[in-house]
């Protein structure tokens, strides 16, 4: 059992790590950017680090600064929340090598899932049900390429292998397109990611994103919880996120279900997952996996009542994951809007002082929020700010509840997204379910 764990991470996350820590009777150690001395978790944390100023490549990306935290305040593991360095292959082996648990994955998973030319080549071997691809990293022979493109059929995607965060992808549409596009992703990945390798797929023009929650205790142990609903999206940012996904039924969860875990079990994955896939036409297509804790775990813990976070905690520990597949009884609805910082038309992030915050509550209403009164948001870092969950033996009182939430919360001071989130709950077809990722961005916005 692990004794204090140190949050490379801040905002909303680090406080939900601090109360899953709380509840384990585990020590706390904030780590914070001169910008962030207010946060929530940095006045209740045991412990707390100022690692370097406001830019957080200097302080939240700052690996030695965080490895030298950890040394200083006696910490054994280190929780990386999502973003900053959740999925750094490099500091988790600087991590494991400086003699500290990370909680999450081993280094040598994160590096192949971070590469998704490596993580579709592990995939396809464990039977992961992937598109019509290049099989691997493009050459830089034309014929060769052009011939690939038109056996997978136009529309193709050129994606960089390193990319992230909907970033380092291109559509063509046809040949003469191709080489041209092939080339300007290759040398926009190679300055993005420090890597030019790109890699061609099917790019389908209607899909859902679903995706798969996984836990994996690293001796062979795995499960799945079921999916999750992530297709409102803007710019390839995720919106608004529920879980069960609309439409489908228990069969197919427990097949697709059953093949990640199957995965997860070839790699003898350790810690909580998650396997993104494109759903079209009653077919599912993995596009990536994320070896971390995901801004949308809370509509799976609703669901199933497993609390992911504590799980992830034990499991670092090197406590064997004691649930069982059929101990995971899906009940309920739930759905998640993430509250951000910015102009709702414009989206244009909005810091600054919060004048008054009200919080909703009541039955089925989750929190998950580092906000409070006169709290002052930096303009450094995302514009998240929270995220509301609503909980109810339906989708459609679910989706009552949260509209209720929304028009309980105030939030004076600064711009949020709140209208636009409330626009999406009122919308018949999102009312109806299973609109795809395009959805938001044609008709609501
Ligand atoms: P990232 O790591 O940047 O998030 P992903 O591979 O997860 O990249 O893709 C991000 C988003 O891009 C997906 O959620 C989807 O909206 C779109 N996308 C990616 N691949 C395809 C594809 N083959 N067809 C259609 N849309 C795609």
């Amino acid at each position: 059992m692990l004794k204090k764990v140190l949050i490379a991470n801040r905002g909303e996350i680090a406080l939900r790590v601090l109360r899953a820590c709380k509840e384990l009777d585990i020590k706390t150690v904030a780590v914070y950017s001169a910008a962030d001395r207010d946060l929530m978790h940095v006045h209740l944390a045991d412990e707390a680090v100022c690692i370097g100023p406001a830019n957080s490549t200097q302080s939240y990306l700052n690996i030695p600064a965080v490895i030298s935290a950890a040394e200083i305040t006696g910490s054994d593991a280190i929780h990386p929340g999502y973003g900053f360095l959740a999925e750094n292959a490099n500091f988790v082996e600087q991590v494991e090598n400086s003699g500290f648990h990370f909680i999450g994955p081993d280094h040598n998973t994160i590096e192949t899932m971070g590469n998704k030319v490596s993580a579709l080549k592990y995939m396809r071997e464990a039977k992961v049900p992937c598109l019509p691809s290049s099989g691997g990293a493009l050459t830089s022979d034309n014929q060769k390429n052009l011939k690939i493109a038109e056996q997978i059929g136009y529309p193709v995607i050129i994606k960089a292998a390193g990319g992230g965060g909907g970033r380092g992808m291109r559509v063509v549409h046809n040949a003469a397109e191709l080489i041209n596009s092939i080339g300007m992703t290759k040398s926009e990945a190679e300055a993005a990611f420090g890597n030019g390798d790109v890699y061609m797929e099917k790019f389908l023009q209607n899909p859902r994103h679903i995706e798969i929650q996984v836990l994996g205790d690293g001796r062979g142990h795995a499960i799945h919880l079921g999916e999750r609903d992530c297709s409102m999206q803007r710019k390839h940012q995720k919106v608004l996120e529920e879980a069960s996904a609309p439409g489908i039924t228990k069969e197919q969860r427990q097949r697709i279900g059953d093949i990640c875990v199957n995965a997860c079990k070839r790699m003898k994955y350790r810690g909580a997952g998650t396997f993104e896939f494109l759903y079209e036409e009653d077919e599912f297509y993995f596009i990536e996996m994320n070896t971390r804790i995901q801004v949308e775990h809370p509509v799976t813990e609703m669901i199933t009542g497993v609390d992911l976070v504590k799980q992830q905690i034990l499991i670092a520990g090197g406590a064997p994951l004691t649930i069982k597949q059929e101990d995971i009884k899906i009940s309920g609805h739930a759905i998640e809007c993430r509250i951000n910082a910015e102009d709702p038309k414009t989206f244009i992030p909005c810091p600054g002082k919060v004048e008054v915050f009200h919080a909703p509550g009541g039955a089925g209403i989750r929190v998950e929020s580092h906000l409070y009164q006169s709290y002052f948001i930096p303009p450094y870092y995302d514009s998240m700010i929270g995220k509301i969950i609503a909980y109810a033996d339906t989708r459609e009182l679910a989706i009552k509840k949260m509209q209720i939430a929304l028009d309980e919360i105030v939030i004076q001071g600064i711009k949020t997204n709140v209208p636009l989130q409330q626009e999406i709950l009122a919308d018949k077809n999102f009312q109806k379910g299973g609109t795809s990722i395009h959805y938001l961005e044609k008709n609501l916005m």
